[in-house]
């Protein structure tokens, strides 16, 4: 760090990415993208006319887009506000829900950008811990008075809060936000988008990273009612108005209107990840009931991060975490049946040799 770093950035925690190698050809299962292009659709959206047009600046309000995400879960333009990325949607809800006297809280299992984002804005973190079982207890946060931050399904463990317990802590306190991180919802879970007409203390966060294979377009979205866009939006024109870059606005209106693709997508990993979960557990590994596009597994013959290394030097990444209650865990990604098998035949072999 130099000598200019000003005290507060000395403080941040900031986030690891999973590795994104460009030296060697991996089967890449570490960063929960999915095994499919874009939709065909996508592809033709960007059209050379549209790349000639990036002299201009793009669209501030997303029009396109918002309207195309609107459509597709039938609300209104002015209940969404889409970002550079859901980690830049949750970047604004945190700047505009969270402050001084008013902290965040989250589990001590969930996903890692929560505690940077809460550095971040020097916010007062108060972390959860999930049950034994890596469930998690809404009645632990009932009396949090500030605004509470629910992955659903949750990272890395892939399982899921029941929508009830959401509604409870909704009605619980009716002045706290309640945000619930939906980046995994597509592959098995009730969405709460349903909810948002009825609270108004309710932002739903999603991605087009996983299910819509767009992690590299960077596109997320909040749902909403218009007064929480609002303040989303504020943070928003304080921060980057033009957050979404033309080639990515054609990309994710194109990915909402193919519903076709996407379900065919979302059902061939819900298949895969049910017959990986499968010869996992025939392999005696121990696998969270995962409702996500990523199995949580661990295995009583081989160490999480033993199992990680051995599992590159094979030509195979999946993410391995050094933290406490989850050291024995690998996170691996369901990709496609050919990806699938190719790792259950390397952890076959694995441990035979052990
Ligand atoms: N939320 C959760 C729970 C995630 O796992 C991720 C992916 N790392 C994100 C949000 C961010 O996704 P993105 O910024 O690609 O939309």
């Amino acid at each position: 760090m130099s000598r200019f770093l000003s005290r507060e950035a000395g403080r941040l925690a900031p986030y690891t990415p999973g590795e994104q190698p460009t030296d060697a050809q991996y089967i890449k299962l570490n960063t929960n993208e999915s095994p499919f292009p874009p939709s065909p659709k996508v592809v033709k959206a960007i059209s050379r006319a549209e790349l000639l047009k990036l002299d201009l600046y793009p669209d501030p309000t997303c029009g396109t887009l918002h309207r195309a995400i609107a459509a597709y879960y039938g609300l209104k333009p002015e209940n969404v506000l889409a970002a550079n990325g859901s980690d830049e949607v949750l970047a604004f809800a945190f700047r505009a829900f969270c402050g001084e006297g008013k902290g965040v809280a989250y589990a001590d299992i969930t996903y890692g950008f929560y505690k940077s984002q809460a550095a971040l804005f020097g916010l007062n973190a108060t972390v959860i811990p999930l049950r034994e079982d890596f469930t998690l207890n809404v009645d632990d946060y009932m009396d949090f008075p500030g605004t509470i931050v629910i992955a659903n399904p949750n990272a890395p463990t892939g399982m899921t809060v029941p929508r009830t317990d959401i509604q409870r802590l909704l009605e619980a306190n009716p002045n706290r936000v309640v945000i619930v991180d939906e980046a995994y919802v597509d592959f098995g879970t009730e969405s709460c988008v349903p909810m948002i007409f009825r609270y108004d203390n309710l932002l739903v966060v999603q991605t087009m990273s996983k299910s819509r294979s767009l992690a590299g377009g960077r596109l997320g979205f909040a749902l909403g009612q218009p007064e929480l866009i609002a303040d989303l939006n504020r943070v928003k024109y304080s921060f980057n108005p033009y957050n979404i870059n033309r080639l990515s606005m054609e990309a994710g209106a194109a990915a909402m209107a193919d519903k076709a693709y996407f379900d065919a997508c979302c059902a061939s990993i819900c298949r895969t990840r049910a017959w990986t979960a499968g010869e996992l557990e025939n392999l005696g590994f121990t696998v969270l009931p995962s409702q996500s596009n990523f199995l949580f597994a661990k295995s009583d013959r081989i160490g999480g991060e033993e199992l990680y290394r051995t599992l590159k030097k094979n030509g195979i990444l999946v993410r391995w975490f050094d933290s406490d209650r989850i050291r024995d865990y690998v996170r691996i990604t369901v990709g496609s049946m050919e990806q699938m098998e190719a790792l259950i035949d390397a952890l076959t072999a694995l441990l035979e040799a052990l």
